[in-house]
């Protein structure tokens, strides 16, 4: 965030430098530093003494507290654990998917030493990072290979650069998407330096459209999954399977951006999701999905499919400049391991929440509320609707239930929960905030009834 500075701080950092070297030397102003950095407390305690006019009029005390009143209704400068109470599992704000506890161990153990990232210790020559977890993600989802590069949009972007550059690349006008944060088809293409041909209609496309558009420069189909949005109605879209076979007559490559990457059998939330292992079986020549969403992993793009398309993509200069870091490829390691493990998958904590039933959820809200009234603090527990989040499949879908705390500002109780000693993340409902269960962790509780006796304390306390 850029801190825009208040007319008095223009004013007095240019005509009125006011000395306050000796202020930053108190153990207050330490505290101070040791939270929220050096630049940010020197900025808040020259706003607070230009505000008092000149540094001489007002003591020292008073200008600390007053920066430390600033820094505290300022955003943090270090990253914080925050709970989220908001019931998006895979919340894009929040990080995305969080890891396994045995997973961030693992990876924080290893990347505080050397690893062999690249060094092949049977035959002590270079290895390749990239094999470490080709074989696991090709197992996991029936390809012949796989690679990984930074994020999901980095797959696409090299995707298509390595496979389809300077050559058409046919794609349904219902698919030619924003999935949000910048990122939209028709651009990546045009970055990769292949050209879209737009096919079918934004409600129904046909493989016989993408058919009609095939000529000597095309290079593939893309297929993208619409994310984030739905269509319903008089809507057509090409089966896999058949868009593999038009694709293959005319001996052009079907590529897959499926978004999220389900491992598993799609059920409940997830119902509507494509496995990867059903893109590839459908003849989908490689598919790309991102590492932080349903497979509930690291940031992390995973490209997979046919070897020799992986190897041309490997082989690619911006794969270099794509590449992921060890502590993307430990994360993504030790959470493909779990998915591996049928007696453990169901531990990953995007599965775990995904899965866990309403008549649980009920039950903890009710021991959240029963202790919140016990302090003095009233809470009902309220049926809510979370999502899945992530941009996979779109709407509230997933029936939960949190407990309700009653205020006459919502917004502001919402506000407050954010800079609680461990900020939490509630919706504001009509007459208060709520706080779905499903995505709160199982070691939060203490953590969160303490923010929320903090939050409602505190506006007793006020008004
Ligand atoms: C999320 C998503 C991406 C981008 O993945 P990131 O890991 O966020 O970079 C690309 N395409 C689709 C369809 C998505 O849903």
């Amino acid at each position: 965030m850029v801190q825009v500075p208040s007319k008095s701080e223009n004013r007095a950092s240019t005509s009125h430098p006011p000395a306050l070297g000796h202020l930053l030397e108190t153990p207050t102003a330490a505290a101070l530093v040791a939270a929220h950095g050096r630049s940010r407390v020197k900025e808040a305690l020259r706003a607070e003494a230009n505000e008092r006019g000149r540094v001489e009029a007002a003591s020292d005390q008073e200008i600390l507290q007053g920066a430390a009143g600033r820094l505290a209704e300022t955003a943090p400068a270090r990253l914080r654990k925050v709970i989220n109470g908001s019931g998006v599992v895979i919340h894009t704000n929040l990080g995305r998917a969080p890891l396994h506890p045995d997973v961030a161990s693992r990876a924080a153990e290893l990347a505080s030493g050397y690893t062999d990232l690249e060094l092949d210790l049977t035959t002590g020559r270079r290895g390749d990072r990239q094999d470490l977890l080709s074989h696991l993600l090709s197992d996991l989802s029936g390809g012949e290979a796989a690679m990984v590069v930074n994020n999901g949009a980095a797959a696409v972007l090299l995707m298509l650069t390595a496979l389809c550059r300077g050559r058409e690349v046919p794609v349904s006008r219902g698919e030619a998407i924003e999935i949000g944060g910048g990122f939209r088809i028709p651009e990546i293409l045009r970055l990769s330096g292949a050209r879209l041909v737009d096919v079918g209609t934004t409600n129904r496309t046909r493989a016989a459209d993408y058919e009609a558009a095939t000529g000597p420069r095309t290079a593939a189909y893309l297929r993208v999954h619409p994310s984030n949005f739905r269509t319903t109605g008089f809507v057509t879209r090409p089966r896999p399977e058949d868009l593999a076979a038009a694709a293959h007559r005319h001996s052009v490559l079907l590529l897959e951006d499926v978004g999220s990457g389900l491992l598993f059998p799609p059920t409940g939330a997830v119902a509507s999701e494509q496995r990867l292992r059903a893109s590839l079986a459908a003849g989908v020549d490689v598919v790309a999905c991102s590492g932080d969403k349903l497979l509930g992993a690291s940031q992390a793009g995973v490209l997979v499919g046919r070897a020799d398309l992986i190897a041309r993509m490997r082989a690619h200069p911006l794969a270099r400049a794509l590449r992921p870091d060890k502590m993307q490829l430990l994360a993504l390691e030790g959470s493909l391991l779990l998915a591996s493990d049928p007696t453990r998958r169901d531990e990953i904590p995007v599965w775990a929440m995904l899965r866990a039933r309403p008549s649980a959820l009920r039950r903890r809200a009710e021991r959240w509320a029963e202790r919140l009234s016990a302090r003095g603090v009233p809470a009902e527990v309220v049926p809510l609707r979370g999502a899945v989040g992530g941009g996979t499949t779109p709407g509230p879908e997933l029936e939960s239930f949190g407990v309700m705390l009653r205020s006459p500002s919502g917004a502001e109780l919402r506000q407050r929960l954010l800079r609680a000693p461990v900020p939490v993340l509630a919706l504001e409902r009509p007459g208060g905030v709520a706080v779905d269960a499903r995505t709160v962790l199982m070691d939060e509780d203490r953590d969160l009834l303490e923010s929320l006796l903090w939050a409602t304390g505190e506006r007793t306390d006020h008004g």
